[in-house]
């Protein structure tokens, strides 16, 4: 089964991949697919941006739900979801129709939390595809949505500081999961949508400082630019290490925007792991993503490498992570680190 993660023009194709790549970290049968397709404001009047403030209507969303799923032929089983920062007519979070097209509101949880927000937008992902697929009913008194919240994945969440709860929990109450059953949905379905809960679960957690006693290791750079945490080399090929050295230098934290202005820097990094490397590949890495910039592949190739070679929690501490728009960082404390290297 196939989850298509579509997007309103104002909301970036960086953030919808971070949440595929979030969404992809539980294998199981559903298959989340990241597409950069840009609606033309053109053809579609009412996404003319006025403000974020303005609210779509649902029919709206779903009306571009539909036309990706027309245009595009997707099968009837697989599932349409729409990102979008702008707000919708009845405030929700998200919502679904019999369809099996979805949309999630991107913006806004800053009030809620204050974790990167791919963790609840993947969540509600998630949640969606279930709830359809359940058969949950909209309408009130309903044994599957639960006003009073129980810490279930269909708790209505009226308040909506509500949500952090079930975010925390990452579990989805008996009685819901009896109606899954009666639906026949399938167990791995299941299975892997509990699973990426945890994985949000324990991500939530982590960052809220919440570690179950696990320290960071130390980190260092010998002179060779060679990396080692507590007593392991990690394995990363040059421009994965240039970024990482580079991000563990400024412990601050850096915006995309501003890494042209430290190429010097990156460059004789680089230069320094690979003495013959082409100036090209710094170019490449520090041009803006929609010029094919290759800062986001190589960001997430460092991510997975450190979670295959640390584990996680472990890995949590490591990770260069970061929204547009904000600094991205590594952030581990500067007193865990330390560098032999020169350039
Ligand atoms: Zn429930």
């Amino acid at each position: 089964m196939k989850v298509y993660l579509i997007k309103t023009p104002e909301y970036e194709i960086e953030n919808l991949e971070e949440v595929e790549e979030l969404l992809n970290s539980f294998q199981g049968p559903m298959e989340f697919i990241a597409e950069n397709y840009e609606f033309n404001p053109e053809q579609f009047p009412f996404l003319e941006q006025i403000s974020e403030e303005t609210p779509l209507s649902w029919s709206e969303l779903f009306f571009l739900c539909d036309f990706y799923r027309k245009t595009f032929q997707i099968g009837k089983s697989d599932f349409i979801i729409l990102l979008t920062k702008r707000r919708n007519s009845f405030n929700f979070f998200s919502i679904f129709n019999e369809n099996k097209n979805a949309f999630v509101q991107t913006s806004g949880w800053e009030l809620f939390t204050q974790a990167n927000s791919k963790f609840p937008i993947a969540y509600e992902v998630v949640a969606n595809v279930l709830r359809c697929l359940m058969k949950l009913h909209l309408s009130f008194p309903n044994d599957w949505i639960h006003i009073q919240p129980l810490g279930c994945m269909n708790d209505f969440c009226g308040n909506k500081k509500e949500i952090i709860l079930k975010l925390r929990t990452g579990d989805i109450c008996n009685d819901c999961l009896a109606k899954m059953k009666k639906e026949n949905i399938d167990d791995q379905i299941i299975n892997q949508s509990l699973g990426i809960f945890e994985v949000i679960r324990d991500q939530l957690l982590f960052k809220q400082g919440f570690t179950r006693n696990i320290n960071p290791k130390s980190i260092h750079v010998n002179k060779d630019g060679k990396i080692f945490i507590g007593n392991k080399m990690i394995n990363l090929n040059p421009l994965e290490s240039t970024l990482f050295i580079f991000f563990l230098k400024h412990n601050e934290g850096i915006m995309l925007n501003d890494l042209q202005s430290h190429k010097k820097e990156l460059l004789a990094i680089y230069r320094k792991l690979r003495p013959a490397g082409e100036e090209s590949s710094i170019d490449e890495l520090i041009k803006p993503y929609y010029q094919g910039g290759t800062f986001s592949v190589n960001k997430t190739r460092l991510n997975k490498k450190l979670k295959e070679e640390l584990g996680e929690p472990l890995a949590n501490f490591y990770y260069l992570n970061g929204n547009r728009g904000e600094a991205f960082k590594i952030n581990i404390s500067p007193d865990y680190i330390s560098f032999d290297i020169r350039y």
